[in-house]
């Protein structure tokens, strides 16, 4: 009797480990089927990596930015934009870590968990997508680049859509080159610079500094200083491009004088400043759309006093991401929160994504004094035709010097104060040396385009 408990017992373990087992490796199929069949090691799947069956990625406009035709991926006619789109829509291979075909790979594959990749050709569909980008926007933003490495993001500062997003250097997913590995020109090539890149900042981060002054100093708006081109700051020198004279703190924003907001930096110190640049987005990263962009830095941890000045004028060790930069000019057009950003409009016919405001950067208070502060600057100091013909435009630049032979990033990021074209940008030129006669042009380009298609009158 004792014998056949025992046995009975032996059957009832094994029966119950092999019903988990079972349960185990079903679950286990179900979740990563998509995934495994996709891996390119799969041999069912061609040089396509999966991709033969693959759903088309449309633009907003419905665009064909890419699709599979004969088991072949073909994207756009058009090299410019398909080089432009080439880190939001991807190539064939995954090595662009943004790109909607390497993340969203197994959505546009579609695996059918009945039949697998088994199913005859003529059934075999991939799903599509829909992005919010323009290829428009997207080719001449890619043009206006040039020869430049950088990165330009625009993007519907009321609703979160990004209209554009184009980082350089750029290349051909139709004919991928053969030197892309090794030739200096391709440097980064797979980057996308507006979302996995940080720069410093120069002078655009007076805003930050800007934010901090005008909710912590009391009567900040009515100090004045006299800018003699140099002045000392803690341990050591600050100095501005020119002597600025007499600014109080809307002139030295729109003359940008650095020595204004290195006193700033110092007055407010360590812990605001910190505090202040962490509620504008430094020191953590943005996900959206699936992937997660890398992360401004401010970090004045171990600054002398001279160090955190320079700090407070986007110098030291500050660093910044074109995206996070954009949110910024989203922010203070939004009196004060920015709306989320994100390109993936639709997937396979349903609405993938909602506006989503992101967290309180500043006041609206503070935002609506920065908004009149960027809307002076470009009128005293670059002129509201220069920066756009068609929109009317707020903005800053920024000139961040990074090597000891001068070479210096330039920068430009803003907001269009028009109804119908609610755009926040940034752009980013590497070594383009001169905010004013480099980053604003280019940036130009793009926003009268944006003009010529969006604005209703
Ligand atoms: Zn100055």
């Amino acid at each position: 009797m004792r014998k056949i408990n025992s046995r009975s017992f032996m059957i009832l373990l094994m029966t119950l480990a092999f019903f988990a087992g079972l349960t185990y490796h079903t679950v286990n199929l179900v979740i990563h089927a998509s995934q495994w069949v996709a891996e390119p090691t799969n041999s069912h799947l061609t040089d396509v990596d999966g991709l033969e069956f693959a759903g088309k990625i449309f633009d907003r406009n419905g665009v064909v930015l890419a699709q599979s035709i004969d088991k072949q991926r073909v994207y756009n006619e058009d090299e410019d934009i398909r080089k432009s789109c080439v880190h939001i829509v991807g190539d064939n291979s995954v090595n662009i870590a943004t790109a909607v075909q390497t993340v969203y790979r197994s959505e546009l594959t579609k695996y059918n968990f009945t039949f697998g990749l088994g199913l005859p050709d003529k059934l075999k569909k991939g799903i599509n997508m829909t992005l919010t980008i323009d290829s428009r926007l997207q080719k001449a933003a890619f043009n206006a680049l040039g020869d430049y490495k950088g990165a330009i993001l625009m993007y519907n500062y009321k609703t979160g859509e990004i209209l554009c997003i184009v980082s350089t250097p750029a290349y051909d997913p139709q004919d991928v080159p053969q030197d892309i590995e090794t030739n200096e020109k391709y440097d980064g090539a797979y980057l996308n610079r507006a979302l996995s890149a940080s720069y410093p900042p120069g002078s655009t981060f007076k805003l930050v500094t800007a934010a901090a002054s005008l909710k912590e100093i009391p009567d900040i708006e009515k100090s004045t200083y006299n800018c003699q081109g140099m002045d000392i700051v803690g341990e050591d020198q600050v100095t501005c491009y020119e002597p600025n004279g007499i600014v109080d703190i809307k002139e030295a924003l729109a003359q940008s004088c650095n020595i204004f907001f290195a006193k700033l930096a110092v007055a407010l110190g360590k812990e605001k400043m910190t505090s202040y640049a962490e509620s504008m987005g430094f020191n953590s990263r943005i996900s959206f759309d699936g992937i997660t962009t890398a992360s401004s830095i401010y970090d004045v941890k171990e600054a002398n006093e001279n160090q955190l000045g320079w700090s407070g004028v986007g110098q030291y060790t500050v660093l910044e991401t074109p995206i996070n930069m954009a949110m910024i000019s989203a922010a203070i057009a939004n009196g004060g929160t920015p709306v989320m950003p994100y390109f993936v409009s639709m997937i396979d016919g349903k609405l993938k994504n909602q506006t989503t405001l992101g967290n309180r950067m500043m006041e609206k208070e503070i935002a609506d004094k920065l908004y009149a502060m960027m809307d002076y600057t470009v009128e005293s100091n670059y002129g509201k035709s220069y920066v756009s013909d068609k929109l009317d435009v707020c903005a800053k630049t920024g000139t961040a010097e990074i090597n000891s032979e001068g070479l210096a990033h330039a920068w430009v990021t803003g907001f269009c104060k028009d109804e119908d074209c609610p755009l926040a940008f940034a752009a980013i030129i590497e070594y383009g040396n001169y905010a004013y006669s480099v980053a604003i042009p280019i940036m130009k380009q793009v926003l009268d385009t944006a003009a010529d298609i969006y604005k209703k009158s």
